[in-house]
């Protein structure tokens, strides 16, 4: 373990912020790398548990006590070579994850956890500058070929591992660039997007193939959805070219809110302001929705939602509004009660401190209020929440003036036109009908067709979409091969 009176000694330290005047003039990342020393002094804290909780509460089971200890000895390189057992991409989730290795980290019982994700970053980030990072092109090549149809995080893992198996990849996207929600969707000051394309030539040099502007199983796709595609590729040419398909084409089906007043102009699907957001950063013109002096609504608590926030603040927005249907949570949790599990708390992002939002809980929108076809206001009235039911409280309608609003109430299902291109069959909730153990983990209902990520179990998280990546990378392999190495 780091160093057995660490805990003690040390407090909890993570990464430092540029200021927020500074960071609003520009879409640049933030968050300041934690310096070596201080990485150091942070993995000293680890107590090296004899039932490490952050393990189990990691999704791709991160061994986390190994490499805080590498830190705090200074073995940067062997902790480089733990980290990348269990994870692929480990400087997008030291980055965006959630953490819920935090959250299960036994200090962070009567303490302050280890600050395990800033440890992360630090590792990753001082290996790539260092040059650690290299392509690991398998010795032997199988002859195989495997169809990734989605280049998100669930693709590139699968890609990634079933490349250093030794199996020609192709990856096939059909937006202008691969990354899936990290590339469009996630803002490009939680996570830049170079570090996306120097994973991309690591996975050439492994010797996958990508096809990006191609859409795999329709020749166009619903409204919301985006697309750069400029070809199409039938579901049965895939099947007949490749030896395996694998389907990780993520959740990406909006809620939508059906309100009176929805057509009104102002109203927008949050990934259509995001997603024409990155494209202009990445130099692909202008984003047609502004929020330049505009006051915003945004729709939904979660991730999305508070990309909304730190991007409206980013276009010069006016006031921002944020609209939970839930009640506020506590502001701390009953750890007693909710550890070492992922706790219902208040969370607040760094882009809602970027300006003064205003965050509503228990209130639902009830009319998108207009002049001329144009959104003015948001009609909205408060809960009362009883016993899970939700009762809207007589007489206490509001109008907030507004000119955008965001809908970020999350996504139902994958595209389900992609799905019925190839047969899948869906579960109740419309993904890809897939289990994750067992012997015929990650198959389809259709022969040689796997399918992984978002699209298999809902829109989720990053890290969930590399741990389904790589397992289902290792079904595949067992598929072609009859066994396989890869880890699990
Ligand atoms: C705005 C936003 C912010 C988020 N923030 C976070 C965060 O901070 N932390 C976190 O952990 N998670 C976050 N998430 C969730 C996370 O991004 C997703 O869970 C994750 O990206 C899912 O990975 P995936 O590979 O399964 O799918 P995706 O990332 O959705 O990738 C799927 C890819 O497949 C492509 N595709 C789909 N159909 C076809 C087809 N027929 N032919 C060709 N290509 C196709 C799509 O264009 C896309 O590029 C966020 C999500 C959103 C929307
Ligand atoms: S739970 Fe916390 S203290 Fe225990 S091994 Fe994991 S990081 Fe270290």
């Amino acid at each position: 373990m780091g160093k057995p009176t660490g805990f003690l000694e040390f407090p909890r330290q993570t990464q430092e912020y540029l200021p927020v005047a500074e960071r609003l003039k520009n879409y640049q990342e933030f968050v300041l790398r934690l310096p070596d020393d201080k990485a150091t002094t942070q993995g000293a804290r680890c107590m090296d548990c004899g039932i490490p909780f952050c393990n189990n509460a990691c999704p791709v089971n991160n061994i986390i006590p190994d490499w805080n200890d590498l830190v705090f000895r200074g073995q940067w390189q062997r902790a480089l070579t733990v980290l990348h057992s269990t994870n692929n991409f480990p400087e997008f989730t030291g980055r965006i994850c959630p953490s819920p290795c935090e959250a299960a980290c036994t200090l962070g019982f009567n303490a302050e956890a280890v600050g395990i994700k800033s440890i992360e970053q630090a590792i990753i980030d001082k290996a790539w500058a260092e040059g650690w990072v290299t392509p690991q092109p398998a010795a032997v090549k199988t002859g195989k070929k495997v169809a990734v149809v989605g280049g998100g995080p669930a693709g590139l893992a699968t890609a990634q591992q079933l490349a250093r198996a030794g199996h020609f990849v192709t990856v096939f996207e059909k937006n202008n660039r691969v990354g899936g929600l990290l590339r469009y969707g996630i803002p490009d000051f939680k996570l830049d997007k170079s570090l996306i394309d120097r994973r991309v030539k690591q996975l050439e040099a492994e010797g996958v193939s990508f096809r990006t502007g191609v859409l795999v199983g329709a020749d166009k796709l619903p409204a919301g959805i985006a697309s750069d595609a400029r070809e199409a590729i039938t579901a049965g040419r895939l099947e007949a070219e490749f030896d395996a398909v694998v389907l990780t084409g993520g959740s990406e089906t909006p809620r939508d809110l059906p309100v009176p007043g929805r057509e009104l102009a102002g109203v927008h699907f949050a990934l259509e302001f995001l997603i024409p957001q990155n494209h202009e950063v990445a130099g692909d013109g202008a984003n047609p929705v502004s929020a330049r002096d505009a006051n915003v609504v945004v729709i939904g608590g979660g991730d999305t939602g508070s990309d909304c926030v730190g991007t409206s603040y980013r276009h010069g927005a006016k006031s921002v509004t944020q609209f939970e249907l839930m009640p506020q949570p506590p502001e701390q949790e009953n750890k007693a009660l909710t550890w070492p599990y992922w706790p219902n708390k208040l969370r607040t992002s760094s882009s809602h401190l970027e300006g003064d939002t205003r965050r509503e809980y228990s209130i639902a929108t009830k009319e998108f209020i207009g002049a001329n076809g144009k959104l003015t206001g948001v009609k909205a009235v408060r809960l009362e929440w009883n016993n899970g039911k939700m009762i809207e409280i007589a007489g206490s309608e509001e109008v907030f003036p507004a000119e955008r609003v965001f809908l970020a109430m999350g996504f139902t299902n994958p595209v389900a036109v992609v799905l019925d291109a190839f047969g899948v069959a869906k579960d109740a909730r419309g993904n890809a009908r897939a289990t994750t153990e067992g012997a015929n983990a990650y198959t389809t209902n259709v022969p040689k067709v796997f399918a992984a990520g978002d699209i298999r179990r809902g829109q989720s998280l990053v890290v969930w979409a590399i741990r389904e990546g790589r397992q289902c990378a290792r079904a595949v392999d067992e598929f072609l091969m009859g066994s396989s190495v890869l880890p699990r």
